[in-house]
């Protein structure tokens, strides 16, 4: 039974157009199903009764990861585990690959996607950061059309997005890196897997002449009720070849950046501080892999 005492309809559409046609013309709380690994926990708690759930998994414009002049586009039903078996896609941008792959377990990865990760709105989502940091953008279809934006715009607070009524994620895409570019995600868990990051941080950068860090993009997870990017943090380390000075400042732009909630999984000055730990060592690691 849904809402209202009425029963829940499944509907599982073969293209976007019906999906979004399904969600714009129903009455009552309808959700769109990718892995349900949010979705069905929410459900099961009695946290929402959808009136309608739209399963978009047999959707085919959804189903693949593909290499396009501009970029690649991974499709809203891709399954995290599929990111980390596509070598194109975690040789361009390994810090995106390495975050979609620290969600819950291979069974939860074999289930879930990096939309379905997007739209949950929660401030700890893995994937987002290191989308945000590589520029990663979200195809959105609705009644109206179609248009595309960057993925920082689709989070407004926790559990709450920018998705009209009817519109739906038809797939993530990012740009192909410039040069020498590389990216990079960490977040800090008190367990090392099945855990949900108290804090986190991606670093895109992208390297000039002479190993210098020629244009980069920060964000943070988990230290604001979205995720953060720190336009800050990043000036701090263009120009440089990445020295302690620079990093220095760079973490110091980042703790500036955190406005965290204080709970039994880390204080507002542990989160704070950790932010500009790991945007350190992320900023590191993606120097290395830009081949600085
Ligand atoms: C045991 C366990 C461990 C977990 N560990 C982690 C973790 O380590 N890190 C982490 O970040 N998360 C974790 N999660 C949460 C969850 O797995 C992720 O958020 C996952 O990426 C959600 O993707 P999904 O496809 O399963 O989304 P779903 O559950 O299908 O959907 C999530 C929400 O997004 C909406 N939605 C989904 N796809 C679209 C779309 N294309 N367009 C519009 N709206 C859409 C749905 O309506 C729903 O509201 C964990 C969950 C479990 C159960």
């Amino acid at each position: 039974m849904g809402e209202a005492g009425k029963f829940m309809r499944y509907e599982v559409p073969t293209t976007t157009k019906d999906a979004v046609t399904l969600l714009a013309k129903t009455k009552g709380t309808a959700y769109v199903l990718a892995g349900g690994s949010d979705l069905l926990v929410r459900m099961k708690g009695g946290f929402i009764e959808p009136e309608l759930i739209v399963d978009i998994k047999r959707i085919p414009a959804m189903q693949s990861i593909k290499k396009t002049a501009t970029g690649f586009r991974i499709g809203a039903a891709v399954p995290c585990a599929a990111m980390g078996e596509d070598a194109a896609l975690k040789k361009a941008w390994p810090g995106v690959v390495e975050a979609a792959n620290l969600i819950g377990s291979d069974q939860i990865q074999s289930r879930c996607t990096v939309a379905g990760n997007l739209c949950n709105a929660s401030p700890a989502a893995d994937s987002v950061p290191a989308l945000v940091a590589a520029g990663a953008k979200a195809a959105v279809v609705g009644p109206k059309g179609r248009r595309s934006i960057p993925v920082e715009k689709v989070v407004s607070g926790p559990g709450r997005t920018t998705l009209a009524k009817g519109e739906v994620i038809e797939a993530i895409t990012l740009p192909l890196p410039k040069g020498k570019t590389g990216d990079a995600y960490l977040r800090f868990t008190p367990r090392t897997e099945m855990d949900i990051a108290v804090c986190s941080a991606a670093v895109r950068l992208t390297l000039g002449r002479g190993g210098v860090v020629e244009d980069a993009r920060v964000a943070l997870g988990a230290v604001a009720p979205t995720v953060v990017v720190v336009p800050a943090a990043a000036k701090a380390i263009i120009g440089t070849k990445l020295d302690d000075a620079a990093l220095a400042a760079l973490a110091k732009a980042c703790e500036a950046a955190c406005s965290p909630i204080d709970d039994k999984r880390g204080t507002v000055e542990f989160r704070t501080e950790v932010a500009g730990v790991l945007a350190k060592r992320a900023a590191k690691i993606a120097y290395q892999r830009a081949g600085g």
